[in-house]
């Protein structure tokens, strides 16, 4: 059998883009974890000020309800992009077995379907 070497480029190729996509990944799942920081931290900074519009308002005694209202609307809106992010990266969190395709749990050695190392 002849050594074919455009096989082994081919291959070699092979494993060069398979290492740029986890890279990528590994860059992208990265960066939600810091986006699901940035929302956590303004999520929290938006409850205090609905928490200091909210003593102002009675200890003055004035009506700021819409100002709470927009608070309100902004921290749900955050939330929602918190549990998207949140969401998409529950989905990452699983290794896929290289011999029968099964989705496994990250945390899996084993596949849990053929029993293949991960
Ligand atoms: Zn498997």
């Amino acid at each position: 059998m002849a050594f074919n070497f455009e096989d082994l480029k081919a291959g070699a190729k092979d494993i060069l883009d398979k290492a740029a996509v986890k890279a990528n990944e590994a860059i992208d799942y990265s960066k939600t974890q810091i986006d699901r920081g940035q929302l956590r931290a303004k999520i929290k900074e938006e409850y205090c000020k609905l928490g200091k519009i909210c003593y102002d308002m009675h200890d003055a005694g004035d009506d700021r309800t819409g100002e709470m209202k927009q608070i309100i609307s902004i921290i749900k809106d955050l939330k929602t992009k918190l549990e998207e992010a949140d969401s998409a990266v529950n989905a990452k969190k699983t290794k896929e077995c290289k011999f029968c395709g099964t989705a496994n749990d990250a945390v899996n050695v084993y596949c849990s379907k053929c029993g293949e190392k991960l």
